[in-house]
């Protein structure tokens, strides 16, 4: 059994319990990207090469543009009736069990592993792997599987990969190191198809995602001499530009592009409540910023729900902002 203090845990600690452990349900965020969801199929994979009964859970729907993962068909936000009592719930790439959505089961900590890489997880699993200098959830479970000694097949090689493109932009984030490409090397020699996972994530952009970007743009404002931008995506530009939450991914990368900008914000008030994503160019730590408001994330890019009304949420992370040295 293992212990319930909320402390780090070592590869050697959360390998040995992953062998002991016979069923297991991979968790992934609401809203999923590339990372959460790659990370937990991967590392799912893997396991059932070692025999072992896996399944995905995750709240919302697996997005278009991931569908093509190995096992995404079966990621299901039922959990089996016959799940035995002791499964180990692997969460991947979330600070905290409030990101699994409101449909999460209740769960005893010492059925929780907790496998991240976000500034300020509150290490809530009995086993907490959380690494925040690896560039993706993913890269933490490379580790693992290393650790577990299990064969990086071709389509787990393709999970892994698509966490770190996802979670680098491409290769392009301030994240990218060295040991990324280098491990990155690996997964392509492994069988990963990075121009699969290219063309899926970053070359099929649908009409009204671009639609909805240039709508974004119009309304997009520069705040703070300059090194503030912002703009928002609400109900009635979602339905002008026959578009949805999926369709305003890319809107923020582009607002931060803009020269002269520090931070970058895209409040995201439809279907009844606001998301705020922040993006830094690395002056200014939105993490900290979001987690005044109740958010999170990394030093560049982090979010938050806000409760109120747009005005006020433009209000409270301007100041949010502001005193982060905005
Ligand atoms: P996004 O802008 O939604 O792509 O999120 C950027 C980063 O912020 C990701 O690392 C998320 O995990 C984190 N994040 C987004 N929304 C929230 C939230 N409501 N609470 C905590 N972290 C969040
Ligand atoms: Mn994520
Ligand atoms: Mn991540």
């Amino acid at each position: 059994m293992i212990g319930a203090k909320p402390v780090a845990s070592t590869t050697d600690e959360v390998v040995s319990e992953l062998r002991k452990r016979e069923a297991f349900v991979m968790v992934s965020h609401v809203k999923p990207d590339g990372d959460t969801l790659g990370a937990g199929l991967a590392l799912g994979l893997a396991l059932k090469r070692l025999g072992k009964r896996v399944h995905y859970f995750q709240e919302d729907s697996v997005p278009r543009n991931l569908r093509f993962l190995a096992d995404a068909e079966f990621v299901s936000s039922v959990v089996p009736a016959d799940l035995p009592a002791d499964a180990l719930w692997v969460f991947c790439d979330m600070s905290d069990t409030a990101r699994a959505g409101e449909s999460l089961p209740k769960l005893a900590r010492e059925n929780v592993l907790d496998i991240d890489h976000h500034l300020g997880n509150s290490h809530f699993g009995a086993l907490n792997y959380v690494l925040p200098h690896e560039c993706s959830t993913g890269t933490c479970v490379m580790h693992l599987l290393r650790a577990l000694n299990v064969p990086i097949t071709p389509e787990i090689a393709t999970c892994l990969l698509t966490t770190i493109m996802t979670d680098t932009g491409g290769f392009m984030h301030s994240n990218t190191t060295p040991e990324v490409l280098l491990l990155s090397a690996e997964l392509i020699g492994a069988g990963a198809d990075k121009d699969q996972i290219t063309e899926e994530i970053f070359a099929n952009k649908r009409f009204s995602a671009l639609k909805l970007l240039g709508r974004a743009l119009d309304e997009a404002t520069m705040e703070h001499a300059g090194r503030y931008v912002r703009s928002f995506v609400d109900d009635a530009m979602l339905a002008e530009c026959h578009a949805d939450g999926e369709d305003t991914e890319e809107i923020i990368g582009h607002l931060r592009s803009i020269e002269g900008v520090d931070v970058a914000a895209l409040f995201k008030a439809y279907g009844g409540e606001i998301r705020v994503s922040l993006r830094s160019n690395g002056r200014i730590n939105v993490q900290a910023a979001a987690a005044r408001l109740g958010g999170g994330g990394h030093f560049r890019a982090s979010g938050l729900t806000f409760s109120g009304s747009l005005p006020e949420a433009i209000a409270a992370v301007d100041k949010a902002l502001v005193a982060e040295g905005l």
